[in-house]
């Protein structure tokens, strides 16, 4: 890659700006070049533009097309963003992450779940993706007030959007020679909506001979997922079940903080780690930065660095497999900063 690598940087809230710097630096010790744009999205972009989400920044991260983001903190009851267009349209959303996917046409959230050696328990050789759905579902935002003492939501679910995650999580199958595919849903009880996503997935899965495919009550898969997790390989599930589904997944490999996520879409892609904000530990020096440093290496992959992406993961694999330098979340007692020079060097092929 001659060219510098151009990546917006969303840096966000809490342990966000520590471990993006991280991530940034780790990348750069792989030796590639990156031309990092910083976009302003959430109480840095409301400071200069008075919006968490200003068109200005939608456009640049829509110009630029790979992105490397932070965490952001949505507070409680009040995440709801609205998002008004040039041709005067208001969009409203339940929070600035769900309007930063959609006003981005992101469609598809991607979670792996690697083991992570002695870390992970017995789950140190899992390994699982979960692909979830970012467009629909219950956070299409569509709750409202009946009267003063009911409220509703309604679970957005349509074949166009089924059908485009799951081609996707086939197609991701077959790249990565995965072999089988399993819908987690809740077609028993939510016979339209979820029934729908399974009829889909069938769909689907039939233009895949080679691929095997199989689905799982939500509340089963939960459940195999704690108790059998190498049954599964791809999971294909809606916003909310795979929301859920990943941080239970996250637990299983030892943290969340080892947990990488990306969300792509048909013109663009921007990558960050599954956990939040983490305001518990933010400004202390103690975060782990491996889950955006592993969604760094998913970007390095997605732009066709594969070496370095590789280089990055064995880095990553072998700082923590060996259990010298880790955070507290860890069980270590390593800074921020320590953990990311161990990666780094190790990277560089120095030993640390
Ligand atoms: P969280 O993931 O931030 O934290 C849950 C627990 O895991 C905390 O104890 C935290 O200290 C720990 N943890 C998370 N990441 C860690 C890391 N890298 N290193 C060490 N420990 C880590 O979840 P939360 O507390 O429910 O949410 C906090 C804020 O983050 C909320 O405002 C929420 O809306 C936001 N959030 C943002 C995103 C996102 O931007 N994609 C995702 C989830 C939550």
């Amino acid at each position: 890659m001659s060219n510098p690598l151009r990546i917006a940087v969303v840096a966000g809230n809490g342990i966000g700006p520590e471990i993006t710097a991280a991530t940034q630096r780790v990348l750069e010790a792989t030796g590639l070049a990156f031309d990092w744009v910083p976009v302003l999205v959430g109480d840095e972009a409301v400071a200069e533009h008075g919006h968490p989400l200003p068109q200005l920044s939608v456009r640049q991260l829509q110009e630029i097309g790979l992105a490397l983001k932070g965490p952001l903190i949505v507070e409680k009851l009040k995440g709801r963003v609205i998002c008004t267009h040039a041709d005067g349209s208001e969009h409203v959303y339940p929070s600035l992450n769900n309007a930063l996917r959609r006003e981005l046409q992101l469609f598809v959230n991607p979670r792996p779940l690697r083991g992570m050696g002695a870390l992970s328990g017995k789950w140190a050789e899992l390994d699982i993706v979960i692909m979830r759905e970012v467009t629909e579902d219950v956070y299409a935002g569509l709750e409202r007030m009946v009267d003063a003492d009911r409220a509703e939501a309604i679970k957005l679910t349509t074949r166009a959007a089924v059908r485009r995650v799951a081609r996707y999580s086939f197609e991701f199958a077959r790249k990565n020679g995965r072999r089988r595919v399993t819908c987690a849903h809740k077609a028993n009880v939510l016979g339209l909506t979820d029934g729908m996503f399974l009829e889909c997935c069938r769909e689907v899965a039939a233009e895949f001979p080679e691929i095997a495919f199989d689905d799982c009550m939500i509340d089963a898969a939960a459940y195999a997922l704690v108790k059998t997790p190498q049954r599964f390989d791809v999971i294909v599930t809606s916003n909310q079940y795979g929301d859920i589904l990943s941080d239970l997944g996250a637990g299983l490999v030892g943290s969340l903080g080892l947990a990488p996520g990306a969300n792509i879409g048909e013109a663009g892609a921007m990558f960050e780690a599954s956990h939040g904000a983490a305001p518990d530990i933010a400004g202390k020096g103690i975060a782990n930065p491996i889950a955006l440093i592993l969604s760094g290496a998913l970007l390095l992959r997605h732009a066709g660095a594969l070496a370095e992406a590789e280089r990055v993961e064995a880095a990553v694999r072998s700082v923590v497999i060996e259990r010298k330098i880790l955070t507290p979340d860890l069980g270590g007692q390593a800074s921020t900063e320590a953990l990311t020079a161990a990666i780094c060097a190790r990277i560089k092929g120095a030993s640390a």
